[in-house]
């Protein structure tokens, strides 16, 4: 049977494909699946599979109207020498806690994940409705994104890329990531000015009818590759049945076991990930979400009101510096009992007003949730602690994870075993972690410290990193916000 998709905000659906290929439905809601679905299997038969073959089982259930042949060949184009370890997901037991390790791909953060497929269910979403144009993907990016999202488009055929990203907005060495960038279908785009101005260059550019129709002349139309598209939100159910099946491999944790799986949240959508694979049947038992100081997600789980209405804060974990968590839409969708009416109403007040509270009802919902936060102090302990103890080093983010897990263990005196989600190389945030572990490498240079970090941690310098020490700029376009449009027009050759 064909699963469905339908908005959050009206009645309005899509199959699978046409909801990969819109991105948001066009009343602005986001595409959720009519009902969850199960694994197919038992998941004891899925000890001792690869990755890939976990990541079939998984999307096949999700993306229905894709053939077995369709699914399968994107898979094996995503999940491939991309990777720099042949488990693509591997698992580091440390400190008390599973490490799922999300971080082995080309631009070493999590986002390589969903979006090293992405590109593959996208052409395949066009080819299989009758779509002629090339897909050109806009992205403005705050450093992370724009990278991974290049990394996963580059050279895949009938699809282009164009990235806008705050020029002297990113770290030196995302900047650097993404103007080394090869593949002939890119194009680099830095601004001057920040990154909502980016954002709001991107969003104008997508809602402009007359361009739109220059394109579709041309054989051209846009697409997206945020994080609230389905296509996007499938690919990271796969690691974590993907875990369970390995730990119940290796002898961790028995048949039908319950595990907690801890994950440092942003935009929500890695953790409701998480959300739908317990849904699928995976024997998960809390949800604990782990913020940075933007803890809009911990006053919400506590309160029941979410309430954007506060300082914006710049933290170690920027990745995570998020005061719209998007996502959450599709939580608050499904515990409002599916009611497009009531989401709307939540969603609207939240744009009018900065917050919306939910009732006691849909509050009962979330009891599988835990939040809770970590503060900056307590981020770069937690990396020190950790390095100290056992010699293993995790970045910014993990480390927001692993804080919040030491709170919940200590709050609740629960010892069930847990994943904590691993989403991002120590190499990618080198400052911050080693800052963290010792004061005296803030003396060093970026590549010094990379080298550092190399020695101490005993894990090798990752391609990513060492492919940009020495890589050649191949983009240095920079153009003023309001020239954001004639950019895309003369890349494309219009
Ligand atoms: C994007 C990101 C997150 C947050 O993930 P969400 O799905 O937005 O919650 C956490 N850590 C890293 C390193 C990221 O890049």
């Amino acid at each position: 049977m064909e699963l469905m998709y339908k908005s959050t905000r009206s009645n309005e659906t899509a199959t699978a494909s046409e909801a990969i290929l819109k991105g948001l439905a066009s009343d602005g809601g986001l595409f959720v699946p009519v009902t969850l679905p199960k694994l197919s299997v038992d998941i004891d038969e899925l000890k001792g599979m690869s990755y890939q073959e976990v990541a079939y089982l998984v999307m096949k259930e999700f993306l229905t109207d894709f053939t077995e042949e369709e699914l399968k060949s994107c898979i094996a184009k995503a999940y491939d020498s991309k990777f720099d370890t042949e488990e693509i997901a591997p698992i580091v037991k440390a400190d008390g806690a599973y490490y799922l390790e999300l971080f082995h791909g080309a631009t070493i953060a999590f986002k390589d994940m969903a979006l090293s497929i992405l590109p593959h269910l996208l052409t395949t979403s066009a080819k299989k409705n009758n779509v002629k144009n090339e897909i050109v993907i806009l992205t403005a990016t705050s450093g992370d994104t724009g990278k991974a999202a290049l990394a996963g488009f580059a050279d895949v055929e009938n699809t282009r890329i164009v990235v806008f990203y705050p020029k002297g907005g990113v770290s030196p060495i995302q900047e650097k990531q993404m103007v080394t960038q090869k593949g002939a279908n890119t194009h680099v785009v830095g601004i001057k000015g920040n990154f909502d101005q980016a954002q709001s260059g991107v969003k104008a550019i997508f809602g402009n009818k007359e361009l739109e129709k220059e394109l579709d002349a041309a054989g051209f139309q846009f697409s997206s590759a945020n994080s609230i598209n389905i296509g996007r939100l499938v690919p990271q159910v796969v690691y974590y049945v993907y875990s369970y099946a390995k730990l119940l491999a290796e002898g961790e944790i028995e048949k039908g076991e319950k595990i907690n799986v801890v994950v440092p949240t942003g935009n929500f959508g890695n953790i409701l990930a998480a959300y739908y694979a317990k849904n699928m049947g995976l024997p998960i038992a809390k949800l604990i979400c782990a913020s940075n100081d933007n803890k809009v997600l911990y006053d919400f789980f506590e309160t029941g009101s979410y309430d954007k209405n506060r300082e914006f804060i710049l933290t170690t974990s920027p990745s995570m510096d998020i005061l719209i968590s998007s996502n959450l839409e599709r939580l608050i969708y499904k515990i409002a009992g599916c009611d497009d009416v009531k989401n709307k109403e939540l969603m609207t007040a939240l744009v009018t007003e900065g917050k919306y509270e939910i009732t006691e009802d849909m509050k009962a919902e979330l009891k599988d949730f835990y939040g809770n936060y970590a503060t900056e102090a307590e981020t770069a302990d937690i990396i020190k602690a950790i390095y100290g103890d056992t010699g293993y080093i995790i970045d910014t983010h993990t480390a927001v994870a692993a804080k919040v897990y030491k709170k919940y263990k200590e709050a609740t005196k629960d010892e069930t075993k847990s994943v904590i989600a691993s989403t991002a190389s120590p190499f990618k945030f080198t400052r911050s972690v080693m800052n963290a572990i010792d004061p005296k490498y803030d003396a060093m240079g970026d590549f010094e410290l990379v080298d550092e970090l190399s020695k101490i941690g005993n894990v090798a310098v990752p391609n990513a990193i060492e492919e940009i020490r020495t890589a050649p700029v191949l983009h240095d376009t920079v153009v003023e916000v309001d020239e954001m449009t004639d950019a895309v027009k003369k890349f494309l050759g219009l």
